[in-house]
């Protein structure tokens, strides 16, 4: 048991935060893993702070026009679930000095979570640096990271809060330790011992395997916007190379690094094997907080061995009232086959691989045998993501009792699907999904994940008892094509079948499904992990376990 007393104080970085959806600061799966962590770490009372960016206009609201496009909205958040606590601090970025304002968020049962706000009039045209989450120039996303992190570290000065443990959630937040380094030597420790003890203090959770989501600045920028902070260009090299990694500066500047499954820690491995001085990557899976992703209904019928389908059935028919209500033209059908698909809407992820083979699928969905849900929002500058949408919304204008999408994902949406539809798809390309929490959600409320093996389903998946894998892991140049036809077996030959024809299969599997999740990919497992492998001092652990065991190694007879 883990005596609360004696808990490091952890200080939590992340750029987004997904605590509920009336308050969109989030983008995807970072964003919610983050609002879980910090849900329950406060649900649990735990010495942990969140700190973070108020985004004034959130990520993007983001509608389809008439022609299947997706098109971005702007529109400033609503502000009343915010406290004003009345503390500023200062940030440089450039030549000016930038004010940010702290705002308290403690309404969702979370931890404290701290937001850094620099829309303020004093900051005159700089004040829109914090206005939308992942957007911008170069320029303006290391003065976004230099508000995270440098601000960050000042405001926990400025409210006083005692930390052991700076925790950096993805590589966003690495210019904070470069301001810890850049305290101690002002204390008067020399760089190399300044960064030595930094990394004690530090650890970094690593999340993607896409090239492209692990920010890289020219040292040029650097230099521009002020993010050395003090340092020289040889010492900020050191620490991200050149060009600069975020990525990297989070191995090398923290004590120990976590990948977020045990596929992606194999991954990671890989991929930053050849930075000489990084700390050890680990896996710790991911978790989802229950109380927010867990229908109670559900949950209750499983723990008392009630019948799974009436709980079941009420939250598919809620899912087909609200679908029909935003969009009056889908209808579908609660009695028959609900495949979901909902998340960020990205190439690797690949939303449209079902609709591979036209012939087979379509007589499928004209007869309204299976019924596929798509929600999902691309990133406003991912043009090739955003163009696999009129294709989708093509399908659900030729078959709208059976094919719908519902624009602007969100937290409302992604807790409706994952309770209300009866399976859940995931087809990233491998290996490229990290880790995956929607089909976690999914599973703990009985709706059967049918998944490719990567990201967490390699450790949950046992086919055909709790869930089935499309498959069985491959990674080749035709995997599009290889990966449609497992798919196509999976749905003909088993989904398909024990859905009509083997009810009683299909609740034992649900019942399984929730067995084999509820704990393993809860939030709670994952911030035990957590506290063990990267918050406890561990020289101090191996002390005490040194301890006991020279005790237990004399003989007393
Ligand atoms: C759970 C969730 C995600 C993450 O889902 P993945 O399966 O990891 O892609 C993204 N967005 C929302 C709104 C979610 O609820």
């Amino acid at each position: 048991m883990l005596n609360k007393q004696f808990l490091p104080g952890v200080a939590y970085f992340c750029m987004e935060y997904g605590l509920h959806e009336e308050l969109p600061i989030y983008s995807g799966g970072l964003g919610i893993l983050a609002g879980d962590h910090i849900k329950c770490a406060g649900e649990k009372n735990l010495p942990l702070v969140g700190i973070g960016i108020l985004w004034r206009q959130g990520y993007t609201t983001q509608l389809i026009d008439d022609n299947g496009k997706p098109y971005d909205v702007f529109k400033d958040i609503d502000l009343d679930n915010l406290k004003d606590i009345k503390v500023t601090v200062n940030v440089k970025i450039g030549d000016k000095d930038i004010l940010c304002k702290i705002w308290l968020v403690d309404k969702y049962g979370n931890a404290p979570l701290y937001l850094l706000d620099a829309n303020l009039s004093e900051n005159g045209e700089n004040r829109y640096i914090t206005n939308r989450l992942y957007c911008g120039s170069e320029h303006d996303r290391i003065a976004q990271e230099i508000i995270l992190g440098i601000g960050g570290i000042r405001a926990l000065r400025a409210l006083g809060i005692e930390v052991d443990v700076y925790h950096f959630n993805e590589g966003h937040a690495v210019l904070g330790a470069v301001e810890l380094i850049r305290e101690k030597m002002s204390w008067g420790l020399s760089f190399e011992e300044a960064w030595y003890k930094t990394r004690n203090q530090v650890v970094f959770t690593t999340h993607t395997p896409v090239t492209a989501g692990n920010g890289v600045y020219s040292h040029h920028a650097l230099g521009c916007t002020g993010a050395y902070n003090g340092l020289s260009y040889e010492q900020m090299s050191q620490i991200g190379g050149d060009p600069f990694s975020i990525t990297v500066a989070g191995l090398n500047l923290s004590r120990k690094t976590n990948a977020v499954s045990k596929t992606h820690s194999e991954t990671a491995k890989k991929m930053w094997g050849h930075i000489k001085d990084a700390s050890p990557i680990i896996p710790i899976t991911n978790g989802v907080h229950r109380k927010t992703w867990q229908d109670s209904e559900i949950i209750e019928a499983f723990e008392n061995g009630n019948d799974l389908w009436e709980p079941h059935l009420k939250a598919k028919k809620e899912l087909v009232n609200e679908i029909y209500k935003r969009n009056n033209k889908n209808k579908l059908n609660p009695d028959s086959l609900i495949i979901g698909f909902a998340r960020r809407i990205t190439s690797y992820k690949r939303c449209d691989l079902i609709f591979k083979n036209a012939e087979l699928l379509e007589p499928l969905l004209e007869e309204g045998k299976i019924q596929l849900l798509f929600s999902g929002k691309a990133h406003p500058q991912d043009e090739e993501g955003k163009s696999v949408l009129p294709r989708i919304i093509e399908m659900s204008n030729k078959y709208p009792h059976s094919v719908a999408f519902l624009e602007n994902y969100d937290m409302k949406i992604g807790k409706l699907l994952t309770r209300g539809c009866d399976a859940w798809l995931n087809n990233p390309r491998r290996p490229l999904e990290a880790s995956g929490t929607s089909g976690m959600k999914a599973a703990m409320n009985g709706v059967l994940n049918l998944s490719i093996l990567d990201g967490w389903w390699p450790e949950a998946c046992k086919h055909g008892i709790n869930g089935w894998q499309i498959g069985h892991g491959h990674e080749c140049c035709n995997q599009d094509e290889h990966d449609a036809n497992s798919l196509y077996q999976v749905l003909l030959r088993e989904v398909i079948p024990t859905y009509y024809d083997n009810k009683p299969k299909w609740l034992k599997m649900m019942r399984n499904s929730i067995a084999a999740s509820t704990w393993k990919f809860s939030a709670e497992r994952m911030l035990t992990e957590y506290y063990y492998k990267m918050y406890s001092q561990e020289e101090a652990l191996k002390e005490i376990a040194a301890t006991i065991s020279n005790i237990h190694n004399v003989n007393y007879i």
